[in-house]
């Protein structure tokens, strides 16, 4: 048996190249024959934690988490940048995004909120002011 990712021959019955212990059995349609591909694909740990920080942060109890999401997946995206073997590249940047996002929006919420306070504290005091002064004039 052929090993289909470095074409060395191996004994019918393993199910893991010698050389480079790539699969024999299993199919791998996304990878195309004659395509080079690196004898073990890693994904960077930081990437996964970074993106799933990045999901939960849009989640109102979780928002803190939304900046080591930031963090982890900016760590993680060096990472990938200086070792080209590791994936994650997408989760990474999905959690670099996600946490992004989530942080944007619950900053605007509450600069929305900020204002919203103000603005009705303002009113209502405008409103008891014309009411005092309406009292003085009668
Ligand atoms: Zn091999």
């Amino acid at each position: 048996m052929y090993c289909n990712n470095c074409e060395a021959q191996n004994p019918e019955s393993s199910s893991f190249c010698n050389k480079c212990g790539s699969s024999l059995t299993g199919q791998n349609p996304s990878v195309q024959p004659g395509v080079p591909i690196g004898p073990a694909r890693k994904i960077d740990g930081l990437a996964i934690v970074s993106m799933v920080l990045g999901i939960v942060s849009f989640l109102p109890p979780f928002v803190v988490c939304s900046i080591p999401a930031i963090v982890m997946g900016a760590v993680s995206l060096n990472h990938i940048k200086k070792e080209p073997t590791l994936e994650g590249r997408g989760m990474a940047t999905a959690g670099l995004i996600g946490g992004s996002m989530a942080l944007v929006i619950y900053i605007c919420l509450i600069i929305i909120f900020l204002i919203f306070a103000l603005t009705t504290t303002t009113t209502s005091s405008a409103v008891s002011v014309s009411a005092n002064s309406g009292r003085l004039l009668f």
